[in-house]
């Protein structure tokens, strides 16, 4: 849907006075029982738009005050059926604008979600990554166009229907919810950017890595040894986004070891020379890779776990390849899984 042209401030300011001037004078001259101040809540309604969060919630203030004055100055009628009636009134008002500012919300999620998968889908070297992942968050986006559409269809109607909308405003942020969580774990493996290349003390970047999982390490009584060979030569690739790849395997790692018995869990951690490259290796006891399975780790969208999205590896593969290096897993291993990457040290050619 469009957003509704813009008016000048004064002129919009005006246009809201004059109509809730128009509410209050019905409210106020007719009888207790006509209970014009619900229409107020259309005035949120259709303002929601044109105004930022402060000034809504100041207009929501606005319209209680008025709707109580009213009532207070109505001359005349049943001041029983005045009070339900504004009782009534107040609360379509409080809801309309506490459901508007939701919805507000979850569209700036939708925003953030819709500008941040422009940004990843600037990255060249995962163009056909891209296009999976597009289609993933389409997904959620669609839907939350749908429910938002909907949502304002159950606001416009009179009264209100509050309770649909309430729903499909859950609706629309459990979707917006599914969106930033694809682009999180995307954007938490690349930057967005192509790769910054220059010599680093890879032992040292890994040691960075290290430091940030100890702790999940220690909670899940993970066994951890690191051998860091002596003398490597510095690695020609970009730090943070091996880093990145890094982290991805360990936290593989550590999601294989969650099903087994903690005296079980061991995870190892090596690098070494490797002629003119750099070879890592994380190796693990978890559950392991079981045949049939080694082919499509590397796929995009390819997972085992409830909660995982696949795109962790596939990633990983891209940037380990952008950086002129090269991944992958041992296919079978007794009682766990090994992965590899390699990378070029600085001075010589990349390796096929
Ligand atoms: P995700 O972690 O979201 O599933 P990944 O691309 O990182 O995505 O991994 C894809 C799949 O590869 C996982 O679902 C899992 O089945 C398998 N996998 C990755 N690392 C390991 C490991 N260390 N041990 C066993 N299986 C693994």
């Amino acid at each position: 849907m469009s957003p509704p042209p813009r008016m000048p401030l004064v002129l919009r300011i005006a246009l809201i006075v004059a109509v809730m001037a128009a509410i209050f004078a019905v409210d106020t001259t007719t009888r207790y029982e006509v209970a014009a101040a619900v229409f107020y809540a259309v005035v949120i309604l259709t303002t929601a738009r044109l105004l930022g969060r402060r000034a809504l919630v100041a207009l929501c203030a606005a319209c209680v005050v008025l709707t109580v004055a009213s009532l207070v100055f109505t001359p005349h009628g049943d001041l029983r059926s005045g009070l339900i009636n504004m009782g009534i009134s107040v609360a379509a008002i409080v809801m309309t604008t506490w459901l508007v500012l939701k919805m507000e919300t979850a569209r700036a999620a939708a925003h953030e979600a819709q500008a941040q998968l422009l940004r990843i889908a600037r990255i060249k070297s995962l163009e056909g990554l891209t296009t999976s992942i597009a289609h993933e968050v389409n997904q959620p986006l669609a839907a939350i166009v749908t429910s938002g559409n909907a949502c304002q269809r159950w606001l416009a109607q009179e009264p209100p229907n509050l309770e649909r909308a309430r729903q499909a405003l859950e609706r629309i942020l459990a979707d917006a919810g599914r969106a930033s969580g694809i682009i999180a774990r995307v954007r938490s493996l690349t930057r967005g950017e192509p790769p910054q290349r220059s010599a680093f003390d890879f032992n040292d970047a890994v040691q960075e890595v290290l430091a940030l999982s100890q702790a999940g390490m220690e909670i899940n009584h993970i066994a951890l040894t690191v051998e860091l060979a002596d003398g490597l030569p510095p690695a020609l690739a970009d730090r943070v986004q091996v880093q990145q790849v890094v982290g991805n395997l360990l936290l593989n790692a550590m999601e294989a070891l969650g099903p087994v018995p903690a005296a079980a869990r061991r995870l190892r951690v090596e690098s070494a020379r490797d002629g003119e490259a750099i070879l890592f290796t994380v190796t693990d006891s978890g559950v392991g890779i079981v045949p049939g399975m080694s082919e499509h780790l590397f796929d995009a969208f390819w997972t085992t776990k409830d909660e995982g999205i696949g795109v962790g590896l596939s990633i990983s593969r891209a940037i380990i390849e952008a950086n002129g290096g090269r991944i992958w897993a041992e296919p079978v291993v007794q009682d766990g899984a090994v992965f590899h990457f390699r990378l070029p040290a600085a001075g010589a050619e990349p390796r096929p």
